[in-house]
């Protein structure tokens, strides 16, 4: 029955949506760009999985024998530039941990097949790694030279990109952009720089290597899945899935070489999932902003609420994910499990016409290019009609054969409640039978505070577990969780604002040493608890508890540097606001002094520290009191109107390194002074986030923060104070 509705999807080849007609009636050959084997999977990486997953299951469910392909690359020619440059990240990442690339490749799979398998994701048929087709590949090489589309230079095969007219079809695209300003060498021994490695020579002391006609060496990045698609499905494909950022290089250099090797159409549909996103970036390794199914296990939640998250949205919409996000996702699963469980099974009743056309429409959603929010909503409608109980039953099983939801998973049994809770839970009954309510309302607080909900009815009070997911409901998950006071009145003279990611010691010396400073002014102190950790922000609560001037805000995650300031900068009212990093100590009077330096209202911001720069490639650190280019972000000051004026910090900015020289920059733009008091009584301790941060990240890190404060900033010395005197 379901086969009535054919398939129709998108195909990245043609830009339509298109009929699917295999190859092969009845049979369908699939296959998935999967894993490289150096590091634990991401929630992006494995969104594009789930976008297979539920390909695969649909077409299972309209009665095709389905065959599906997933590679593990566990030879780490990941990027072709790390090739070019002959980097492998599995030898790297085996180094780093003293393990053999075996090791390492063996234990990151056996990682990503239980992930996997806890989402629900339907085990592949085949999983065959690079590693174990290294023949083919040079087959497929030999074959590509003999044909007059690869050529050899000092015992590296090159594919030639000028010989393949159609190349670029599926991605409009012929070679590389340039990448947020870090330029791709040259390879000199190319003939073209479009040409891609097929196979590269092993540099001297390369444990990973393979004799090949062209003397020791390695694949390259792309032959690995157009060897091993030809050796376990044939040379024409029906389905071929990965993430958008697989089109190119690799998918339009996959096409090139299979294509030119066997003469015929490589992949028939071509399905790219959209990326996932945290904090509006794309969810990557290198951007730091990776979650793993580790890290939601860790926070209570079921994988599979990721599973729900992700059919929310259409596989190629960007989605940008949050915790916020996922714990409404994770209620929304338990509330359907809890429909199904709840709908009376005794009832005989046929469902009649109003069943069919919800299960029509269920299908009919799938069919279309996978619409899982459509089909979600369908069977929300299922879930919440007055069909009988034996209908909706029926149907929702039915339906999450493809969704995967687990519907019909037995609920958990709730643990058995803790003595000490019970014992808290007696002794607030008896303070509300003596109706000292405030003292009641305490324990509530206690007992909530250790995880349980004290839930009153009529028949008495029984105590609910709260899962330790649901227990972070009021933390912020982005800056636009908090509201913005910048265009309410002031409402005391000093915002001081402290935002942390680690330290707790450093943090607390840093609000000891400002509230003490603060005293008898007119201030207040916001906190951001920026991805602390947990004890230490339960800390800043109490610390908040016990002073009226203090507020404190709980992100959920690190937000990222911009971010966490920005929190304040919405929150703020005074009508001075000061940063401070937790680096810093007070050690006397600083809000006086700086609210005088700010007086005048041609400065902008003041501060304790800054640079001057002749050329705003390098910057140098300032000795004296006065002007400077721009004032580090360990100390800064301004009125809380200059943010309306120039706006909020650029939350590109997740690492803290340029974006007090870009702010500084900006406020330049207002014609506004920069200046700094050498002698304000502050000092400054070791810099956590600098010296937590490996030294190889922090170089990468800060190079990206260069470069995108330069492309902003670079052609602007008119705004250096050198060349304004
Ligand atoms: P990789 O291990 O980096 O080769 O990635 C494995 C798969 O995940 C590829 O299909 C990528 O296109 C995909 N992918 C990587 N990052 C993301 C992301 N943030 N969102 C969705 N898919 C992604
Ligand atoms: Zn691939």
């Amino acid at each position: 029955m379901q086969r009535a509705t054919p398939i129709r999807a998108f195909n990245t080849l043609t830009r339509h949506k298109e009929d699917f007609v295999p190859v092969e009636a009845g049979r369908v050959k699939m296959y998935t760009c999967g894993p490289t084997v150096y590091r634990y999977a991401h929630l992006g990486n494995l969104r594009s999985y789930l976008m297979a997953d539920w390909l695969r299951r649909l077409l299972e469910e309209q009665g095709y024998s389905v065959k599906h392909v997933k590679n593990i690359t566990d030879v780490g020619h990941m990027r072709q530039d790390m090739v070019e440059r002959g980097e492998d990240k599995v030898i790297s990442a085996a180094l780093a941990e003293g393990k053999t690339p075996e090791q390492i490749a063996a234990h990151y799979t056996e990682v990503f097949m239980a992930d996997e398998s806890k989402l629900n994701i339907l085990r592949a048929h085949e999983f065959p790694h690079a590693t174990t087709n290294v023949p083919e590949m040079i087959d497929l090489t030999k074959m590509l030279v003999d044909r007059g589309y690869g050529y050899v230079v000092d015992g590296n095969v090159y594919f030639e990109v000028g010989r393949f007219s159609e190349y670029g079809k599926l991605s409009r695209q012929q070679s590389a952009g340039l990448e947020e300003g870090v330029r791709v060498e040259a390879d000199p021994l190319k003939r073209d720089q479009r040409d891609f490695a097929l196979w590269k020579a092993a540099e001297p002391g390369r444990t990973l290597r393979w004799a090949s006609p062209w003397g020791d060496g390695f694949p390259g990045w792309h032959i690995e899945c157009s060897a091993m698609a030809a050796k376990y499905l044939g040379p024409e494909i029906d389905f071929h899935t990965g993430g958008v950022d697989n089109i190119f290089p690799h998918h339009e250099d996959e096409i090139a070489q299979s294509e030119a090797a066997f003469g015929r159409r490589h992949v028939r549909y071509w399905m790219h999932g959209q990326h996932l996103l945290v904090d509006g970036l794309k969810m990557a390794k290198s951007t730091g902003n990776t979650y793993e199914v580790s890290d939601l296990e860790k926070r209570g939640f079921e994988p599979l609420a990721f599973r729900y998250l992700c059919a929310t949205a259409s596989y190629r919409t960007r989605l940008n994910f949050t915790l916020k996000s996922l714990r409404a996702a994770q209620k929304a699963l338990l509330r359907l499990r809890e429909k199904l469980s709840q709908s009376d099974q005794r009832a005989t009743k046929k469902g009649g016409k109003e069943g069919d056309r919800l299960r029509e429409e269920f299908w009919g959603a799938l069919a279309d290019d996978l619409s899982l929010p459509k089909a979600l909503s369908v069977a929300w409608q299922v879930a919440r009609s007055g069909l009988p109980g034996t209908v909706k039953r029926e149907l929702l099983m039915d339906f999450d054969r493809v969704l995967g939801f687990d519907l019909v998973a037995p609920m958990p049994s709730a643990p058995a409640i803790p003595t000490e809770v019970k014992s808290l839970a007696r002794e607030r009954d008896e303070l509300r039978r003596r109706k000292g309510y405030p003292e009641a309302d305490a324990i509530r607080e206690r007992i909530r505070g250790v995880g349980y909900e004290a839930r009153d009815s009529k028949n008495g009070t029984a105590l609910v577990r709260i899962p330790a997911w649901a227990r972070m409901d009021e933390a912020i998950s982005s800056s636009g969780d908090v509201n913005s006071f910048l265009n309410e009145p002031d409402t005391v003279e000093f915002t001081v604002g402290i935002v942390a990611r680690r330290g707790c010691a450093e943090l607390e010396r840093c609000i000891t040493s400002a509230r003490r400073w603060a005293e008898g002014l007119s201030a207040e102190i916001l906190v951001v608890d920026n991805g602390l950790e947990e004890a230490c922000g339960a800390r800043l609560d109490g610390l908040a508890a016990s002073d009226g001037r203090v507020r404190v805000f709980h992100a959920d995650h690190f937000l990222g540097s911009a971010a966490g300031l920005n929190v304040v900068l919405k929150q703020a009212r005074g009508r001075y606001v000061v940063t401070l990093d937790t680096s810093v100590e007070v050690k006397g009077d600083i809000l006086p002094p700086l609210r005088d330096l700010l007086e005048d209202p041609r400065v902008g911001i003041a501060g304790r520290w800054g640079v001057t720069s002749e050329d705003l490639r390098s910057f140098e650190e300032a000795e004296a009191s006065g002007d400077v280019d721009a004032v580090e972000g360990y100390l800064m000051a301004f009125r809380r109107e200059l943010v309306g004026q120039i706006g909020l910090l650029d939350e590109k900015y997740r690492f803290y390194r340029h974006l007090d020289l870009d702010y500084s920059l900006a406020v330049r733009t207002a014609g506004c002074r920069l200046v700094i008091d050498a002698t304000l009584p502050v000092v400054r301790h070791e810099h956590l986030e600098w010296a937590a941060t490996p030294q190889e990240e922090r170089e990468r890190l800060s190079k990206r923060n260069f470069y995108r404060f330069l492309r902003k900033w670079g052609e602007r010395s008119d705004l250096l104070v050198a060349q304004t005197r």
